[in-house]
């Protein structure tokens, strides 16, 4: 069976979700093997992990030498170890850096490329969700190893158990690849939420809050949600960029999606409407966002969320 690689996404050795999705889609076609570009040391770690969703090889690459430049030595790294395999195709997971990634690697490796993919299908056809999530169309890389990124929360993790056998693979990185260098990074401050594309629950708000998110935060708290926000929130300068929904930002789909305060422009519903239950809370009873909720609460959201934080609060004792 041909291989293929999937390109694990993980802070700092710990796997983050959009690598189980993407080798539970890898396992229709073909052998998943998970490729670590990190620590060393955490390969064993990253190893027991991806194992139980398919992985039976787990390439790591020490990024050592590597991990203070920008997106090409990766990329070349991926491009040596695809050389010589037998690839059904190459998994990564959508992120401005791995589209990057995957732009390089398709031009070394003379390989078609498709990007933000929402499904894989077992032939290799991926599902795009394109002008704001009102069309989907399917398409086929017709040359070369497909490489194809695919946007979190496309698919349910399904664990199935494999080797996960840690493979070390050394790599020689060009000078040529060398030439952006990280100066400084700095972590954003921990907020103690969820991650947004994670998260089972996400609360946004947008332009309604009038620039007030403590209402919002309160109640993402009290139900150990995300917070995200509308792009007019973000554009605002009311909420970083990290946290926009929709088809500028983030795509997100959990178990419960609340917004509040945001009138559900098309784009915004292209990063949420995927969501299993959609709450809404908005003062205006004609907002658009209505039309698409499971439960829709007309009322002020400074009266309304305090109201429903309180009562969450007390129920929870
Ligand atoms: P508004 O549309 O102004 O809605 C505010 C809502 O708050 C209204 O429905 C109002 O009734 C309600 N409200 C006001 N006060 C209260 C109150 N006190 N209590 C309760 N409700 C109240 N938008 C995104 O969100 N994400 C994207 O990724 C994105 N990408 C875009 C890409 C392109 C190319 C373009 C052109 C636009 C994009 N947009 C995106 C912008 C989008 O078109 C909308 O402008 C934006 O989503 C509106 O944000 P909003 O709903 O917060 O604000």
């Amino acid at each position: 069976m041909s291989e293929v690689l999937v390109l694990v996404d993980h802070v700092a050795g710990t796997v983050r979700k959009p690598t189980y999705e993407l080798l539970t889609l890898a396992r229709r076609l073909g052998e998943p093997s998970a490729v670590f570009i990190g620590g060393a040391e955490a390969g064993q770690v990253v190893a027991d992990a991806v194992k139980a969703y398919g992985a039976e090889k787990v390439y790591v690459i020490d990024d050592t030498d590597i991990r203070d430049y920008l997106v090409a030595p990766k990329a070349e790294a991926l491009q040596q170890l695809a050389v010589g395999k037998d690839l059904a195709a190459i998994l990564l997971p959508s992120s401005a850096e791995n589209k990057e990634i995957a732009g390089r690697l398709a031009v070394k490796l003379g390989s078609g490329l498709i990007t933000d993919a929402v499904d894989v299908a077992a032939d290799g056809t991926a599902t795009q969700s394109v002008f704001a999530g009102s069309h989907t169309l399917t398409a086929k890389v017709t040359k070369g190893v497909p490489i194809i990124t695919v946007k979190p929360n496309s698919a349910t993790p399904e664990e199935s158990a494999a080797d996960g056998t840690v493979t070390p693979f050394v790599v020689t990185v060009s000078e040529a690849a060398r030439t952006a260098r990280v100066e400084e990074t700095r972590p954003r401050e921990a907020t103690g939420r969820p991650e947004l594309t994670e998260a089972a629950i996400v609360v946004s708000g947008g332009r309604g809050t009038g620039g007030d998110f403590g209402p919002v935060e309160d109640l993402a708290d009290v139900l150990g949600a995300a917070v995200g926000a509308s792009r007019a929130a973000v554009d605002s300068g009311w909420m970083p960029h990290t946290l926009q929904v929709g088809q500028t930002g983030k795509t997100v789909a959990p178990q419960l999606y609340v917004a509040v305060g945001i009138s559900g422009a098309i784009q915004h519903r292209a990063g949420m409407q995927t969501s299993k239950t959609i709450v809404a809370v908005n003062k205006d009873e004609e907002a658009p966002i209505l039309d698409l909720v499971d439960f829709g609460v007309v009322g002020d959201l400074h009266t309304v969320l305090p109201a429903l934080t309180g009562e969450i609060n007390k129920r929870k004792g």
